[in-house]
């Protein structure tokens, strides 16, 4: 059953900027404007440029032209995560204090190395997790390496957390309440080797500090939105409603990617297409020629 929604919407488009918008960006941000602007709500953008290899600044100019082209219209200033480091430290800091997360030195290869040898390893939503090699350490051996310089991540002790948090529900906005399962993830990365932080860490705790009661996004985030929800749990922030919508893929099936010739927003109005025009079909769900959402 729907749930009611609370008089003051809150919501947000938060691109990563490591290529330009693709048509199910525009969508996606088109969709989260209706739904502020229905309810005479508010639409916030938030840059989610903490990878410093990936973001550029390019990327980001033209992520805020595309979206003013196609009359995306958002409120306050834009927010980047890469202004808001301080923020994630600081709760980084606290679910070390709690002892709930642990330094990761494992390099990709071992990781890999790891699971070929141990032959039955729990698989999560994404692929195979991570062993857990580096949570069996002791503290003197991490004082020790992080002392020395070796590079490494922090992970989320997931047993030690859910212990802690019990049973969560995230609120769906179509669907109503979905019991959370983090433990699909595993041990997942909330500061990486070469960020202080990372997507899950920074999304949770930037939803809570601009006040987002609703969050729209992909249905690949699904998986995310569990992990978030025990995040929310463990450092005391509210939790927003949620809305995954399908994502859009191409005549051959292929999910849309920021490479993708042909489709990117950029490319459409080079190519003269009118925005209004555009803006309307996606609202009602219309589709550039060859593009369908993935479950239809
Ligand atoms: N930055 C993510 C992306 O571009 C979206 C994250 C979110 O909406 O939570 O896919």
């Amino acid at each position: 059953m729907p749930l009611p929604q609370p008089q003051h919407i809150v919501t947000r488009f938060a691109p990563s900027p490591t290529g330009r918008l693709h048509i199910g960006h525009a969508w996606s941000a088109l969709m989260a404007m209706e739904l502020a602007r229905s309810a005479g709500g508010v639409l916030r953008l938030r840059i989610e440029d903490i990878d410093g290899i990936r973001s550029r600044p390019e990327h980001v100019k033209g992520i805020i032209e595309d979206l003013r082209w196609l009359g995306v219209e958002w409120d306050g200033e834009v927010v980047f995560q890469s202004a808001r480091l301080a923020l994630y430290d600081a709760a980084l800091e606290q679910l070390k204090r709690d002892g709930l997360v642990y330094p990761c030195f494992c390099t990709r290869a071992e990781i890999a190395a790891e699971i070929a040898a141990s032959g039955s390893a729990p698989h999560g939503n994404d692929g195979p997790l991570y062993p857990g090699t580096c949570r069996q350490l002791d503290q003197g051996e991490r004082k020790a390496r992080i002392a020395a310089e070796e590079a490494h991540c922090w992970r989320l002790d997931m047993t030690q957390a859910i212990a802690r948090a019990g049973t969560l529900v995230w609120r769906d906005m179509d669907n109503g309440d979905i019991t959370a399962r983090p433990e699909l993830a595993g041990d997942v990365v909330l500061a990486r080797k070469d960020a202080p932080t990372s997507y899950h860490l920074a999304a949770t705790l930037d939803d809570a500090d601009m006040g987002i009661t609703h969050v729209l996004r992909g249905d690949d985030l699904i998986s995310a939105t569990h992990i978030h929800r025990l995040l929310q749990a463990l450092l005391s922030l509210p939790s927003p409603l949620y809305r995954h919508h399908p994502l859009l893929v191409d005549a051959t099936g292929k999910r849309l990617a920021k490479r993708t010739g042909g489709i990117s927003l950029a490319e459409l109005r080079e190519a003269g297409i009118d925005p209004e025009r555009l803006r309307d079909d996606l609202l009602c769900n219309r589709f550039p020629v060859g593009i369908r959402l993935a479950s239809a």
